[in-house]
């Protein structure tokens, strides 16, 4: 029989979501190494270490070091565990990073023992398409980007984004746009389109920046902006990085 691979991960913790739609609801975070894009505003350090940062206990952020790479058997007892202290506490496990998908050998034999537990929930960046493909049916929800050039200084590949969101779009999913005082008015034009024209009930979220733990966009931009998306795309909210003024992981 084949052996599971095993991960490096960066940590594994349990926290309330700061961001998107499920803000508020408590999650399990495991968050993989490595990225693809190489955004400016990126506030993660996705660096893989020797070890994996993990909570003693479910919400303490009380850490021990577990030597990388993990079990996926070590991670299933240790959320198992979590799920009988607390039952019912947590509404599904977050997939994140750095951006997942670049382990996707890994997910495919992972995802189907982390999903017997808990819905999962992928945070990713909206660029790998064929992979997310191939793993969309182990995912419960998926929580993508659409990565804008004013913001991430890297060109923003709107068919890519076009193809991750119609394969999303099989499972619950909405698209983040993170940003800031400069996004033009184009840029949020081209993404409401887009999300209208692949999956027009969906939620796109407005994102603003943070900058040491505050909002980085005023007030009225992002009421310029919410007007902007709405006339084309309705579903639009703002939600900032609420995590981040709790000061929770
Ligand atoms: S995609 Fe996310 S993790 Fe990757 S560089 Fe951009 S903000 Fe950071």
């Amino acid at each position: 029989m084949q052996a599971i691979p095993k991960a490096d991960l960066i940590e594994i913790f349990s926290s309330i979501q700061g961001e998107g739609l499920l803000v508020g609801y408590r999650q399990i975070f495991l968050r993989f190494p490595e990225c693809n894009l190489n955004c400016h505003y990126c506030d993660t350090d996705f660096t893989s270490t020797a070890t994996c940062k993990v909570e003693k206990k479910p919400g303490t952020a009380n850490m021990a070091d577990w030597r990388n790479p993990v079990t996926l058997k070590k991670v299933t007892e240790l959320l198992s565990g979590w799920k009988e202290q607390l039952p019912g506490a947590h509404h599904s496990i977050s997939i994140t990073g750095g951006e997942p998908l670049l382990h996707e050998n890994l997910l495919a034999t992972w995802l189907p023992g982390l999903k017997a537990l808990l819905p999962i929930h992928l945070e990713t960046n909206g660029s790998l398409p064929d992979q997310l493909e191939s793993l969309i049916g182990y995912l419960d929800w998926v929580a993508m980007d659409i990565k804008l050039h004013s913001q991430t200084g890297e060109r923003t590949d709107w068919e890519t984004h076009r193809r991750f969101l119609e394969i999303a779009n099989k499972k619950h999913c909405y698209v983040k746009l993170v940003v800031g005082e400069n996004t033009p008015d184009l840029e949020l034009q081209l993404s409401a389109d887009l999300v209208r024209g692949v999956a027009k009930d969906i939620s796109l979220i407005l994102q603003p920046v943070t900058f040491d733990d505050k909002v980085g966009v005023s007030t009225s931009r992002l009421l310029h902006m919410q007007g902007v998306i709405s006339e084309i795309h309705k579903n639009v909210r703002v939600v900032p990085q609420t995590h981040r003024f709790m000061g929770v992981l």
